[in-house]
C-alpha cells in the first residue's frame, strides 16, 4: 500500500494512534491538500470538493480499471471497480452504499460511479449493452428532474430515496437494471419553506416551453404566478438553467423511449398542478365553489376532464353510510385540504408512473431475459441523509429512520464481516465498543410499543382522535425511554418549546419534532372522488395512473395501509436486499454549510465524523491488524524486498514465502498468519515494508 501519498495519509488504518483529533487533522489536511477521498480499509471517506476536480477524465478510468484498492491513491473509482471485479470473478452480487447528509455528495457519488461502470464494460461494443448504458445514465435527468429540488441545503437535493440494481451477463456487461424508489417528499408540491423551491420540473416546464407553447399549456412564463412555485420567493437558482435542463430531461424521456403522448401527458400533468394551485374557493350558505371557474377550466383540460367534473370533485364528496349513498358539500377547510391532497397524489403517482417507465426500459431484453437468466447485481443506494430543518415534521421523522436502519447495517455488517474474517482466517478477535443505534430503531419500528405502532393505531379512530390526543398517547407509552421526551414529559427542558413537541435522539444527533400533521400525513386520505375523476379522464395515460377509481363507491373498501406502514416495510426490504450482498461503502462529508470550496468547518466535520462512527470503524478495522492480505498478493507486491522470494519464491506455498520474507526483515513479532491471508498488527511493519520496498524502485 502507497502508505503516504502527496498529502496525509491515505487509510486512516495507519494513523500512528486513533483518536478524533488525529482523525480530523488527516481529513483536514487531505481536503486543504484537494485530496477529497480518504479510505478506512475498503470503505471510502469522500469529502465535498464544491468545485470540479479534474480526476474523472478517461485518463482515470484507466489507471483504476481492473487494479487493486492500494494500488492508486484513494478514488471512488477504485470502489466501484472493487464492487464490479468482486461480482465478475466471484459471481457474488454486490452494493455500495453511500451515506451521508443532505448536500454532502451522495448523489455525484452514484452518477459518478455508474459512469465508471459504464466506461469500464462493454468493450465489444454490443448494441444491446450500449443501449442499457444509455438508459442507465439517462435516467438520472429525467429521476432528478421530478425528484429533486432547491433546499436550503443543496441546490439540487434528492427529495427521493433511490436504490438501483445494475443487472450484468457473466462477461460483467450490464444488460439491465432496475430502480426502487422511496417516499418522494410530496408535500414540497403545496408548501415549501422560504429560500426553497418545489421540485425542478415545475421551473423547467415554464422556462424551457417556447412562447407558444406556453399558450397551449395557458400557462404565463413566471413562476411567482403560481401560489404552488412562489412561495420560497427564490425561483431562480444560480447553479441551475431550468430553460436547457428542460430540453435535457425530454431529450433523456426520448432515449429512454416514452411516447410523444406519454410525454405531453408528464408536462401537462404538471400545468395542471400550477393550475390546480390557483384555484381558490369561496363559501356561501352550507356550500364551498372554486371562487374563478377559469382556473379550473385550465386545470381541467390539462387533465382531460370537464371542468364541471373537476369542480364537483373539488366542491363535495360522494360517501356511503350504511349501504346508502350520500352528497357531502365540502368545508372551506375541506376544499383546501382536499385541492392539496390532490395536487400532491396526482404529483407522487406521476413520479412512481414515471419510474415505472424507467424500469420498463432497463428490463432485461432479448435472450437474456427470456431464459429467465439470473445474473449478477450490483446495487447503488442513494437515499436522503439525516436531516434537521427549523421544524420537523413526518417526512424528516421517515428520513431519519431511514438513516437509523443504514447506520445499522453499517454497524451489523462492518462488524460482521471483520468477525467472519478473524474466524474464517482462524485469528482470535477482540471486540471494540461501538454506539448500537438498534434501541432508536426499535423505538421507531417495534409492534405495539414502536411511534409508528402508535400512530398507526390513532389513525384507526379516523376523526376522533387529534395530533395533541396522538403526542399523549405516545407520552404514555414512550415515558422513559432514554430516546424520548417530550414537552409534556420534560417541561423544563428549553429545547421544546411548545406543547406539540417531541425530541428523538437520534444516532446522528437530536431532532425535535412537531406533532402537528402527523396523523394526516400518515393516514394520506385522498377522497375518493379524485380516484373516479381521474380514472375518468379522457386521456387513457392518465386514467390508467388510477386504477382503484373504477371501485364501486358501495363496496366496503379496505382500510389503505398508511404512510408510515409502507414505509416501514420498503426500509426493511432494503435493509434485506443489501444484507443479501456483498457491501461497499462511500461515506459522505460536507466540509461547510456554505458550499464553499475551501472551508474546513471543524464543528461540522467534527460531528460528522462521530455519528458516522467512523473513528469506531477505524478502531475495529484496526482491532488488532492494521492490515491483511492475501498471500499472493502480499507476495507480488513485497517479494523484492527478499532475496529468497525475488524474483519468485521456489521453495513452498505463498504461505511459506510469506513467512520466509517477514522471518528475515525480523516482523515476526507482528504478524499472523492466517489460513489464505498474513495480519500484521502495527502500521509501523507496514511502512517499514514500504519502506524497503521504495528504497529498491
Ligand atoms: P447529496 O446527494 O448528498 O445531498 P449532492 O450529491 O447533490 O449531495 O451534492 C451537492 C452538490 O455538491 C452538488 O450539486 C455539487 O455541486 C457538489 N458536489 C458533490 N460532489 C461533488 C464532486 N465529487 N465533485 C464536484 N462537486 C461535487
Ligand atoms: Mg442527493
Amino acid at each position: 500500500m502507497a502508505a503516504q501519498d502527496e498529502v496525509g495519509i491515505v487509510d486512516f488504518v495507519l494513523l500512528d494512534e486513533i483518536t478524533l483529533d488525529k482523525f480530523m487533522d488527516n481529513l483536514r489536511k487531505r481536503f486543504k491538500g484537494g485530496k477529497i477521498y480518504t479510505y478506512i480499509g475498503e470503505v471510502c471517506v469522500s469529502v465535498n470538493p464544491y468545485r470540479t476536480m479534474n480526476i474523472y477524465g478517461p485518463e482515470h478510468v484507466s489507471q483504476y480499471k481492473g487494479r487493486e484498492l492500494f494500488e492508486n491513491p484513494p478514488h471512488i473509482f477504485a470502489i466501484a471497480d472493487a464492487a464490479h471485479k468482486e461480482m465478475k470473478q466471484q459471481g457474488r452480487d454486490t452494493c455500495i452504499v453511500i451515506s451521508g447528509e443532505s448536500g454532502s455528495g451522495k448523489t455525484e457519488a452514484s452518477k459518478i460511479i455508474m459512469k465508471y461502470i459504464a466506461a469500464v464494460t462493454n468493450v465489444g461494443g454490443r448494441q444491446e449493452v450500449e443501449r442499457v448504458k444509455n438508459v442507465l445514465l439517462q435516467s438520472n435527468a429525467i429521476l432528478e428532474a421530478f425528484g429533486n429540488a432547491k433546499t436550503n441545503r443543496n441546490d439540487n437535493s434528492s427529495r427521493f430515496g433511490k436504490y438501483m440494481d445494475i443487472n450484468f451477463d457473466f462477461k460483467g456487461d450490464p444488460i439491465g437494471g432496475h430502480i426502487n424508489n422511496y417516499l418522494l417528499e410530496k408535500s414540497r408540491v403545496i408548501l415549501q419553506q422560504i429560500g426553497e423551491r418545489n421540485f425542478h420540473s415545475f421551473y423547467q416546464l415554464l422556462r424551457g416551453l417556447t412562447e407558444s407553447e406556453l399558450k397551449a399549456y395557458q400557462l404565463s412564463r413566471d413562476p411567482d404566478a403560481y401560489f404552488y412555485t412562489q412561495q420560497g420567493k427564490s425561483s431562480k437558482v444560480n447553479t441551475i438553467n431550468d430553460g436547457s435542463d428542460y430540453k435535457a430531461t425530454n431529450s433523456a424521456f426520448k432515449t429512454l423511449g416514452f411516447s410523444s403522448s406519454e410525454i405531453s401527458t408528464v408536462w401537462n400533468t404538471v400545468a395542471a398542478i400550477l393550475h390546480l394551485g390557483n384555484v381558490t374557493f369561496k363559501s356561501q350558505e352550507e356550500s364551498t365553489k372554486p371562487a374563478d371557474i377559469n382556473v379550473v377550466n385550465k386545470a381541467a383540460t390539462m387533465f382531460s376532464v370537464t371542468s364541471g367534473e373537476l369542480s364537483k370533485a373539488l366542491s363535495e364528496r360522494v360517501i356511503a353510510a350504511r349501504g346508502e349513498v350520500m352528497k357531502k358539500m365540502h368545508t372551506l377547510h375541506e376544499a383546501e385540504y382536499g385541492r392539496d391532497a390532490l395536487a400532491k397524489a396526482v404529483y407522487d403517482r406521476l413520479f412512481t408512473w414515471i419510474v415505472g417507465k424507467i424500469n420498463a426500459a432497463l428490463n432485461v431484453q432479448g435472450e437474456l431475459g427470456k431464459k429467465s437468466y439470473m445474473g449478477t447485481v450490483i446495487g447503488v443506494l442513494d437515499i436522503y441523509g439525516f436531516e434537521i430543518f427549523d421544524a420537523n415534521s413526518f417526512e424528516q421523522f421517515c428520513i431519519n429512520y431511514c438513516n437509523e436502519k443504514l447506520q445499522q447495517l453499517f454497524i451489523e455488517l462492518v462488524l460482521k464481516q471483520e468477525q467472519e474474517e478473524y474466524r474464517r482466517e482462524g485469528i482470535e478477535w477482540k471486540n471494540v465498543d461501538f454506539f448500537n443505534n438498534q434501541i432508536i430503531c426499535d423505538l421507531v419500528e417495534q409492534p405495539h410499543k414502536g411511534v409508528l405502532a402508535i400512530l398507526d393505531e390513532a389513525c384507526l379512530n379516523v376523526g376522533k382522535v387529534t395530533d395533541e390526543m396522538l403526542l399523549e398517547a405516545m407520552d404514555k407509552k414512550l415515558a422513559g425511554h432514554k430516546h424520548y421526551t417530550s414537552r409534556q414529559l420534560s417541561p423544563m427542558d428549553k429545547e421544546l418549546k411548545h406543547k406539540e413537541e417531541f425530541r428523538i435522539r437520534h444516532y446522528a444527533g437530536d431532532v425535535v419534532y412537531n406533532i402537528d400533521g402527523f396523523l394526516d400525513k400518515n393516514k394520506d386520505t385522498l377522497f375518493q372522488d379524485f380516484k373516479r375523476l381521474l380514472h375518468n379522464s379522457s386521456n387513457k395515460i392518465i386514467s390508467d395512473m388510477w386504477p382503484e377509481g373504477a371501485m364501486d363507491i358501495t363496496k366496503t373498501t379496505k382500510r389503505p395501509l398508511t404512510a408510515g406502514t409502507l414505509f416501514r416495510s420498503s426500509m426493511i426490504n432494503l435493509v434485506k436486499t443489501l444484507t443479501s450482498k456483498e457491501p461497499f461503502y462511500v461515506r459522505c462529508i460536507k466540509p461547510n454549510e456554505v458550499k464553499s470550496p475551501s472551508l474546513f468547518d471543524e464543528e461540522r466535520v467534527k460531528h460528522q465524523v462521530c455519528y458516522l462512527g467512523l473513528v469506531e470503524n477505524v478502531r475495529v478495522r484496526r482491532a488488532g491488524f492494521a492490515y491483511r492480505q492475501r498471500y499472493d498478493k502480499f507476495l507480488k507486491r513485497y517479494k523484492m524486498i527478499s532475496q529468497f522470494t525475488w524474483p519468485n519464491f521456489r521453495a513452498g506455498s505463498d504461505k511459506d514465502g510469506t513467512r520466509v520474507l517477514i522471518e528475515e526483515r525480523e516482523f515476526a513479532h507482528d504478524v499472523k498468519y492466517g489460513n489464505t491471508k498474513i495480519f500484521i498488527r502495527s502500521p509501523a511493519t507496514l511502512f517499514a515494508l514500504e519502506t524497503a520496498r521504495s528504497e529498491l524502485i
